[in-house]
């Protein structure tokens, strides 16, 4: 049984030929963007790497990415967002970039060791069995590389910001983007990472101001967090 959702990709699919809009249901994916990926290049230095994104979908981080990494992969299991993403980079003349929809299980087994620097945001709470991703990005990652995670805490807080607030009172997202059932602590992310061999090497938190619409990067990991982590050398 491979671990996705048909559901979670229909919904991604359904929307994807918006997901370059800055004003779609895909803005605060743009407004997060430049963020974690200066996060990213800060702690794992992303010049001269090859790079993995994992639920790369419509491809805002991948092609950043690849504006500053030697080269970058892009996996996702939706086919609609992988056209979007293909036709996206084509569009940027970005060449060391490219997308391929297979499984992050199957990757690993076909490639592992292959990538500097992995990245995984906003997609595991996707999935049915989040710690089989978790597993598989680490052994895609080489000895000494990085992995980086984000996703949704799940306590009373996260329900009122990340559902009630962001799809029903400021229709950020499309109602049911998300399921409170599926939001991951912090704790549980980092017994997957560690299970998996790898060892914690900073959090940040990602906080929104519905006033001036404005995200930032935070101490408060309380609703959206990133977790940075290393394979040892
Ligand atoms: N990581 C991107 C997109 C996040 S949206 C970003 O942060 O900008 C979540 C993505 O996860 C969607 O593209 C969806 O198709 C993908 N996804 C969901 N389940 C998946 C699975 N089991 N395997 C691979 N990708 C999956």
């Amino acid at each position: 049984m491979p671990n996705v959702d048909a559901q979670e990709l229909h919904k991604f699919s359904e929307l994807a030929h918006r997901w370059w809009d800055p004003n779609s249901e895909f803005r605060p994916l743009h407004q997060i963007n430049p963020l974690r990926l200066d996060w990213i290049d800060q702690l794992a230095v992303l010049r001269g790497k090859a790079v993995l994104d994992v639920g790369c979908g419509g491809g805002i981080l991948a092609e950043s990415m690849a504006k500053r990494a030697r080269h970058v992969t892009g996996i996702d299991l939706a086919a609609k967002p992988l056209g979007v993403a293909r036709l996206h980079a084509l569009e940027s003349g970005l060449s060391n970039l490219d997308y391929r929809e297979v499984a992050t299980e199957a990757l690993a087994e076909e490639s592992p060791a292959a990538f500097d620097v992995v990245t995984c945001m906003e997609m595991l709470e996707h999935v049915p069995d989040p710690s089989s991703v978790v597993r598989a990005c680490t052994t895609l990652a080489k000895p000494g590389g990085w992995v980086f995670f984000s996703t949704l805490n799940r306590n009373p807080k996260s329900f009122l910001f990340a559902i009630v607030g962001a799809e029903y009172v400021l229709r950020l997202l499309p109602r049911g983007t998300h399921e409170y059932a599926r939001f991951i602590r912090p704790s549980e992310l980092a017994r997957w990472a560690r299970d998996a061999g790898l060892s914690l090497q900073g959090t940040k938190g990602m906080e929104y101001n519905p006033l001036s619409q404005r995200y930032w990067l935070s101490e408060d990991t309380s609703v959206n967090y990133l977790v940075a982590c290393r394979k040892p050398a």
